[in-house]
């Protein structure tokens, strides 16, 4: 093999929020010539990440799919119900099995990037085949940087995920695990760029976080791609913001998985249509899209479904979300903030109203309202803390549509991003000189 040739495997976990980012990773590669391995743990928990990883293996056939069948779990020795936890647990479980596949392959690695979730499983594979391995997160780096540090965390604060809360539970166990070993990895890539996130950057990459902690590579925003693009509702999404003036939408959307009951679905509905701006809202009713089988007449009730057609368009499937925020109609995003929501909001330059509700979603929001992207209404609690009342979300709508510095920021980091993934920016350069580092250890 040439020494130039870069290939690195990729080890996404369960979830689109971590299929994503590994997914845009591998296409930065493969465009800078880097050879593509992508194991893909099987099967997937949702339609919507069997379909993304079909039309990514459509669209890159030269990067080599591993499939990756998972050992059965006994569901009763996790401590969760989670499906996409349960998935998480299944894999670190099985990632064992990944070591003569990883060992057989050809060109041999220069590397091995697995998703936070996973890595401590892969190290001690990796470490005997004496293989570089990083991380990458899905999240902030103020996450990541609670993450490595929160063997030391003793004081309790506001925005500690709950569930880190319940002793023993799965992701307490994990963190407790596996935050201590983030010194054995070689590096670890974020989602993320300078003018979002420098001071955690510099307190990360200048020993500040914790002593020994491996280099931080900044690569974001990560740039939304063609293959992600779903025909589903396109002609007619695609007419209907095109009828309306710029700036003028409120898009609404909390993810991949985040189902809110329907209580709160009705009066999120209320405060839509209250607050008086045309909107687009994608309603989750269920944790699965697999599951998701009721129809918006049932969750909404005929009543409110049949008096928001004149205001808004809602749909209750899997849309391509950076497509929508990148359409010149839309003016705010309501989000739950998950870390992927929040990049594609500052690289197409739309402002926030932050509704965080479960994981790292607080911490994300603090980085939100600290920059200036968008505005949190810290009341709002953590999911099922309270209903939010539609009278309480028309209000902090309109503060946001109506709040032109909001408007301003979220341009100027819009600028800020396309700068450092633009050529000799902060996050190309961060990039370049990851692969030299790869291109060192062939
Ligand atoms: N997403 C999408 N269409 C949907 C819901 C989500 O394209 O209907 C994408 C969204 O653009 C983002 C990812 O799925 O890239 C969700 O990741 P995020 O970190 O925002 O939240 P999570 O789903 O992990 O809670
Ligand atoms: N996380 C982490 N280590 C782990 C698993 C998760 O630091 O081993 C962080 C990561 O930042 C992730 C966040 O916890 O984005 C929330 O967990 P999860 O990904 O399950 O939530 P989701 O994004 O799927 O809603």
């Amino acid at each position: 093999m040439s020494d130039s040739v870069v290939h690195v495997a990729l080890f996404p976990s369960a979830g689109i929020g971590h299929l994503n980012p590994f997914l845009r990773f591998a296409a930065l590669l493969v465009q800078r010539h880097c050879q593509v391995t992508l194991i893909t743990p099987l099967p997937t928990v949702s339609l919507a990440e069997s379909e993304l990883i079909s039309r990514f293996c459509s669209a890159f056939p030269q990067v080599n799919q591993i499939q990756f069948h998972l050992l059965p779990v006994d569901d009763a020795t996790v401590n969760s119900t989670d499906p996409f936890w349960l998935r998480f647990e299944a894999i670190r479980r099985s990632a064992h099995l990944l070591s003569p596949l990883l060992a057989s392959l050809s060109p041999p690695l220069s590397a091995v990037v697995s998703d936070i979730s996973l890595f401590s499983s892969l190290v001690p594979i990796t470490d005997s085949l004496c293989l570089a391995t990083y991380i990458l997160t899905p999240s902030s780096s103020k996450m990541f940087s609670f993450f490595s540090y929160f063997p030391n965390l003793l004081a309790s604060r506001k925005s500690i995920p709950p569930l880190l809360c319940v002793p023993n539970s799965l992701f307490e166990n994990i963190f407790k695990e596996d935050s201590p070993k983030i010194t054995k990895l070689n590096g670890v890539l974020l989602n993320t760029f300078e003018v979002a996130e420098a001071q955690t950057l510099e307190a990360l990459n200048g020993v500040k976080v914790v002593k020994g902690l491996p280099p931080v590579f900044s690569l974001g925003p990560f740039v939304p791609c063609e293959f992600e693009g779903r025909d589903q509702l396109g002609a007619i999404l695609t007419k209907w913001l095109d009828d309306q003036p710029a700036g003028s939408v409120v898009y609404v959307g909390f993810g991949s998985r985040t189902a809110l009951t329907r209580n709160q679905i009705r009066e999120i509905g209320d405060g839509l249509m209250k607050s008086g701006h045309k909107f687009f809202w994608v309603v989750k009713d269920k944790l699965v899209d697999r599951d998701d089988e009721e129809g918006l007449d049932e969750v909404l009730g005929h009543e409110l479904m049949e008096s928001m057609k004149k205001q808004g368009l809602v749909v209750k499937t899997f849309v391509d979300q950076a497509a929508i925020l990148g359409h010149k109609a839309v003016g705010g995003f309501v989000s739950h903030c998950g870390w992927n929501s929040v990049m594609e909001a500052a690289y197409h330059g739309v402002p926030i109203l932050a509704w965080p509700l479960h994981g790292d979603q607080m911490i994300n929001a603090e980085v939100v309202e600290t920059i200036g992207l968008g505005m949190w209404v810290r009341s709002w609690g953590w999911v099922g803390e309270t209903v939010v009342k539609g009278a309480q979300i028309e209000e902090a709508i309109k503060e946001m549509m109506g709040n032109e510095s909001l408007r301003l920021k979220a341009a100027e980091l819009k600028e800020a991003g396309r700068k450092a993934i633009g050529i000799g920016g902060s996050s190309e350069v961060t990039l370049n000189r990851l692969i030299d580092e790869w291109k060192k250890k062939n």
